[in-house]
C-alpha cells in the first residue's frame, strides 16, 4: 500500500515517468539506453537534476527560453499578473496584457503587420496562418485559390494541417494518407549551391516555375525565414525571401513567414525577414515570445488581409478559435520579455556574445570531421562525417555526461543557447562541444 507515495519523491522520477508519461518525440523504447532527465529546477542557463548534477542548456530547452531560467524579471511579472487576472475568454472580452502585446508586436514591424491573433502553440498559429490565407481569397471570390505551398526540408509543426506543408519524412509519413497534398519546391539552402546567393537564385527559379504554371490555383507560399531549423539548421540567404516577396506579389500569392523559431532576436534580428527588408502577409510566432516560460503563439497580419474578413455576413470572419487564446499570463510573460530587449539591448548584446561563441568554436569548425560550420544570429551548426544511425542518440548522451544539453538532429550538431551566457558559459560551451564531438566520433 502505498508504495510509490512512501519513495523518495525524486529518485524514481525517472521510473515512474516510464511508466506513465508518454514523452514527446521519442521512440520510448530508445530510454533503455537513452537518459531520461529528471529536472528539479533551473536557473540561468542552467537546469539542475534531482541528483544535483547540473546541464548548461546549450538548446534553449527546445529554442523557447531566451533569458534562461527562472528569470527574475520575467517572474515578477507573472507574480503581478497572477494576482490580477489569469484567464478571461478573448470572445467578447479584452485585456491590458493582450492589448499591450499586440500594440508592441505592431509596432516592431512599423505598423506594416499590424493584427495580432493569438493561439497557444506554434502548430496551430501555422494552421491559423494557412486557414486566414485560403479564407481570405474565398472572401475575395478566389475559391480556386486555395493549394499550399512549401519548401523541402520545411518543419512547421506536428498537426494535421501543419504537418501538410512539413517536409520532413520522419514526422509525416506515418500520417501521409491524413493529409493534404502540397507543392513542394527546392529549399534555398546554402549548402546545396555554390554559394548562398547562387543556391537562393536557384530555388527561386524553381518557385517560379512552379507559380506560372499554378499560381492562379495557390493561396499561399509558407517558409522559415534564414533557418530551416528542424531539417537540421539548412541556412539560406536572405536574397530568396526578397526573391520570394517579388514573385509572391507578381503572382497574387500570399507569402507566410513562420518565424517560430527564428523569430524573437533569434536569427540576429528581431523578426528574420528584417534581414531581407521584407514582410510576409503573415508572420507566425511562438517558442521565444513568452520567454520560454507559457504556451503562447500568434500571427500578425496585414490591415488589408484583416480588412476582407471585416463584414456584416458572420461566415466572413475568422471564426477560428482555441481556449487560451490571448492568456493574459503568457502575454504578460512576453511583455515581459519584450522589456527585456528594450532595456538590455539585447540584439546588439547578442552580437557580441555570438561573436565570441563563433571564436571559442572556430578549432572544432577546422575539425577535419566537420563540414559547413555556419551561423546565423545565435544559432550555430555543423555536420559531422558520420553514417552512424545512432549519432545523434550517442552525442546526447555523452553531452549529459558532460554537463551539456545538446540534441542534434540527424548528423547535424547545433548550438541554440539562451541570450544570457556569460564569458565563461561561452568558454565552456564551445569547449565541451568540442570535446563531446571527439569522444562520439572516436568511439
Ligand atoms: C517548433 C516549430 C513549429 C511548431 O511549434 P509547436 O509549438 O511545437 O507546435 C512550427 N514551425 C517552426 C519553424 C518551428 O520551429
Amino acid at each position: 500500500m502505498g508504495d510509490v507515495l512512501e519513495l523518495s519523491p525524486q529518485a524514481d522520477w525517472v521510473t515512474r515517468s516510464l511508466r506513465s508519461v508518454w514523452h514527446p518525440c521519442t521512440q520510448m523504447q530508445h530510454h533503455e539506453t537513452v537518459p531520461l532527465i529528471p529536472v528539479k529546477y533551473g536557473r540561468g542557463a542552467w537546469l539542475v537534476d534531482a541528483n544535483d548534477k547540473r546541464y548548461l542548456d546549450g538548446i534553449s530547452s527546445w529554442w523557447v527560453n531566451l533569458f534562461g531560467h527562472a528569470n527574475p524579471r520575467i517572474n515578477a511579472a507573472l507574480k503581478d499578473q497572477l494576482d490580477t487576472l489569469e484567464h478571461a475568454m478573448l470572445a467578447g472580452f479584452t485585456h491590458e496584457p493582450v492589448i499591450a502585446l499586440s500594440e508592441r508586436l505592431a509596432a516592431l514591424t512599423g505598423h506594416a503587420l499590424g493584427h495580432c491573433f493569438y493561439a497557444s502553440d506554434g502548430a496551430s498559429a501555422v494552421e491559423i496562418a494557412l486557414k486566414m490565407s485560403v479564407h481570405y481569397w474565398r472572401n475575395s471570390g478566389r475559391t480556386e485559390k486555395r493549394e499550399l505551398v512549401c519548401l523541402k526540408g520545411s518543419y512547421h509543426g506536428e498537426t494535421i494541417g501543419a504537418l501538410a506543408v512539413t517536409d520532413v519524412a520522419i514526422f509525416r509519413d506515418a500520417y501521409g494518407p491524413m493529409l493534404q497534398s502540397v507543392h513542394v519546391v527546392a529549399s534555398p539552402d546554402a549548402r546545396l549551391g555554390d554559394d548562398a546567393e547562387s543556391a537562393a537564385r536557384a530555388a527561386a527559379r524553381s518557385l517560379e516555375r512552379l507559380f506560372e504554371e499554378r499560381a492562379g490555383n495557390i493561396a499561399a507560399l509558407i517558409v522559415e525565414p534564414l533557418v530551416q531549423c528542424a531539417t537540421g539548421m539548412a541556412m539560406h540567404d536572405p536574397l530568396y525571401l526578397q526573391l520570394a516577396r517579388e514573385l509572391c506579389d507578381r503572382f497574387q500569392v500570399h507569402l507566410i513567414a513562420d518565424e517560430i523559431a527564428v523569430g524573437c532576436g533569434r536569427s540576429g534580428s528581431f523578426f528574420a525577414c528584417e534581414q531581407a527588408a521584407i514582410w510576409p502577409d503573415f508572420l507566425c510566432l511562438s517558442k521565444g515570445i513568452s520567454g520560454g516560460y507559457l504556451p503562447l503563439s500568434l500571427v500578425m497580419t496585414r490591415a488589408s488581409i484583416y480588412q476582407a474578413f471585416y463584414d456584416r455576413d458572420m461566415a466572413r470572419g475568422f471564426l477560428h478559435s482555441h481556449s487560451y487564446t490571448g492568456n493574459p499570463l503568457a502575454c504578460r510573460a512576453a511583455l515581459a520579455t519584450l522589456d527585456i530587449f528594450a532595456e538590455d539591448d539585447v540584439l546588439n548584446a547578442n552580437r557580441v556574445k555570438a561573436a565570441a561563441l563563433r571564436t571559442a568554436l572556430a578549432p572544432l569548425a577546422q575539425h577535419a570531421l566537420v563540414s559547413h560550420f555556419r551561423q546565423c544570429g545565435t544559432i550555430f551548426a555543423f555536420d559531422a562525417h558520420t553514417t552512424d544511425a545512432t549519432f545523434s542518440r550517442r552525442f546526447f548522451a555523452t553531452a549529459l555526461e558532460h554537463e551539456l544539453l545538446l540534441r542534434p538532429i540527424g548528423r547535424t550538431v547545433y548550438l541554440m543557447p539562451p541570450y544570457i551566457l556569460d564569458e565563461a558559459e561561452i568558454a565552456l560551451l564551445a569547449e565541451r562541444t568540442h570535446t563531446v564531438f571527439e569522444k562520439v566520433m572516436a568511439a
